[in-house]
């Protein structure tokens, strides 16, 4: 039996992630240059399967220009793996970006620090509130009618925004929220923090304690990055996973460079607030950036 597998070359390995690669792809037929993420599902638990499902339920609902574009996918019983066919980001991602700055002991420039919010916010206003606000000009025109009512249907919380998921294409000019293995549809019940493998510099207080949580902890965990991009470390850091969580529950950051403005300072101090109820959301934040922080959208 033909296998979507056999209508691509694989290329070079991009990526390791906690269940297999991420690899280039090319279409034989046209061309066409995807990623592969592989994931082999034989170590996994029964709720570790449920979020490769629920991430391809996600992505394929998800159509954004803002989140990376799932193509296609297959189960490979023989590999005993799923492959999930998604767009290429050439630029990489974020992760890699803020590490290239902190070795040439360089500053992030302030615009593309508005770009990596802006567009972020767009793709989770879209997660949020299941609203396709496709660009800037789009959410300006809807800005004036009331906050709409959310649709748990299509309402997504992502719960993993950090820089390694958030890629780059256009040599940084356009942003994509990427990696939705942990997102979780909102009617779904709490089973996170206990299911979460890797270090939680960006993870919410409430999330970390179990507590209920809304979308507003992706808030919370996009204020971590955008700090990171600023003072090119996170900001929380501690030696012990312990000691971490404390520093999280008290929400005390150190100062974000004075380096950049007040303004984009404020969303960030704004945004790591450990009361969720006191935290902005997407669109309140979506309205308090400045029109002149807004690039033209591309043709
Ligand atoms: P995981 O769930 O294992 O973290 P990710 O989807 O985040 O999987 O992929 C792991 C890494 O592979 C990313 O941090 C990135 O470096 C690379 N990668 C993943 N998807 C893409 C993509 N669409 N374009 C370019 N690089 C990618
Ligand atoms: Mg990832």
């Amino acid at each position: 039996m033909s296998s979507i597998s056999d209508e691509y070359d694989a290329l070079e390995v991009i990526g390791k992630g906690s269940f297999g690669t991420v690899r280039k792809v090319k279409h034989k037929a046209t061309g066409e240059v995807l990623v592969r993420k592989e994931i082999e599902y034989t170590s996994m638990n029964a709720q570790e399967k449920n979020h490769i499902v629920s991430e391809l339920r996600i992505l394929r609902e998800l159509n954004h220009p803002h989140i990376v574009k799932y193509s296609r996918h297959e189960h490979v019983s023989e590999k005993k793996s799923i492959h999930i066919y998604q767009e290429y980001c050439d630029g990489g991602d974020l992760g890699k970006v803020i590490s290239n700055y902190r070795r040439n002991r360089e500053l992030v420039p302030e615009e593309f620090i508005w770009e990596v919010l802006v567009q972020t916010l767009l793709a989770l206003h879209r997660c949020h509130y299941g609203i396709e606000a496709q660009n800037v000009d789009l959410f300006l025109a809807a800005a004036d009618r009331s906050e709409p009512a959310v649709n748990s249907e299509t309402v997504v919380i992502h719960r993993d925004i950090k820089p390694d998921n958030i890629f780059l294409l256009d040599n940084g000019k356009i942003i994509k929220l990427g990696d939705f293995g942990l997102a979780k549809m909102l009617t779904s019940q709490n089973d996170f923090a206990k299911t979460y493998v890797g270090t939680p510099y960006y993870m919410s207080p409430e999330v970390l304690m179990d507590n209920p949580y809304s979308p507003v902890c992706d808030i919370w965990s996009l204020g971590c990055v955008l700090f990171e991009l600023c003072n090119l470390q996170p900001p929380f850091q501690a030696k012990t996973h312990l000691l971490l969580q404390n520093k999280i529950k008290q929400g005390q950051i150190p100062e974000v460079s004075l380096h950049y403005s007040l303004q984009l300072r404020t969303i960030i101090t704004n945004s790591i607030t450990v009361d969720p109820n006191l935290r902005p959301n997407t669109f309140e934040l979506l309205n308090s950036i400045p029109v002149k922080m807004f690039r033209k959208e591309k043709e």
